[in-house]
């Protein structure tokens, strides 16, 4: 039988076990609440990286926290923008609090190795403020040795993999939205949240070297997608989700370990 790695599913000192005996690291998937177009439903930047971070945990023998399911404004040139209906989002002060909360609340169980594993682009600095926050913080309380890790797990899907899964050209991560990388993925893990007959076909957006505020919606295009997702497939997200996997369990483990041997020097 798999260990037990969600948080919410352990009673107590079995939780307080692990954090503090086994030192075992917290991840924290972080997402958003974002429409995904007409194919897809609004939660693949929280489902993708709980997954992940699932699988990551029964790898190198750590725990998941909930995940953070709403996120930061999505951007017009990378999530369609936060007109779009559906989309539900945080202001980024909300966000950067809502992290500090959080990391501090673990440090006070006694965790000292925190991941959090990020699934929707525009969060990644709002989530680095509520990082900085809590550590300077623990600093303050003579807590010195609270290490987190921050990832956003596309960002291991190699270059090898990326000519595999884009044979015709990688349109890069940016537009990615809704396109072939989450839609893969989704259809390996959560098929029926797919429905590959509403796909849309276009071609790429692309946008000035710009941007404008309040967005122009006639920018985005209609279906919300920046992207066509029509050569997705369930075997092109078991390979994301394994490269995913197996990079970000490698990436844990060293800084990690950088850590316990930076402290021993
Ligand atoms: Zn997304
Ligand atoms: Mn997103």
């Amino acid at each position: 039988m798999e260990k037990r790695v969600v948080i919410g599913e352990l009673a107590s000192p079995e939780y307080m076990r692990r954090v503090k005996d086994e030192a075992q690291p917290i991840l924290i998937p972080i997402g958003a609440l974002e429409q995904h177009g007409p194919h897809m439903s609004m939660n693949p930047d929280v489902l993708l990286p709980g997954a992940v971070a699932v699988a990551v945990a029964q790898q190198i023998g750590a725990l998941v926290a909930p995940a953070i399911a709403y996120g930061y404004k999505s951007q017009q040139k990378s999530g369609g923008g936060n007109h779009l209906c559906g989309t539900t989002s945080l202001d980024g002060h909300t966000l950067s609090s809502t992290v500090k909360d959080i990391l501090k609340e673990f440090a006070r169980h006694g965790a000292r190795k925190i991941c959090l594993i990020n699934g929707h682009f525009e969060n990644s600095m709002f989530v680095v403020e509520g990082i900085d926050l809590a550590i300077r913080e623990l600093r303050w309380e003579g807590i010195h040795d609270f290490q987190v890790v921050m990832l956003s797990y596309w960002d291991f899907v190699n270059e090898d993999t990326i000519a595999r899964i884009y044979p015709e050209g990688f349109p890069g991560w940016a537009v990615e939205h809704g396109g072939v990388l989450e839609t893969s993925l989704m259809l390996h893990l959560h098929p029926h949240l797919v429905d590959m007959s509403c796909v849309p076909t276009h071609a790429a957006a692309s946008f000035p070297p710009y941007d404008v505020f309040p967005a122009i919606p006639e920018w985005t295009p209609a279906s919300g997608c920046l992207s066509s997702a029509a050569a997705a497939s369930a075997e092109k997200g078991a390979l994301l989700f394994d490269v995913c996997v197996q990079g970000i369990s490698r990436a844990l483990s060293e800084a990690y370990d950088a850590r316990v041997n930076a402290s021993r020097d």
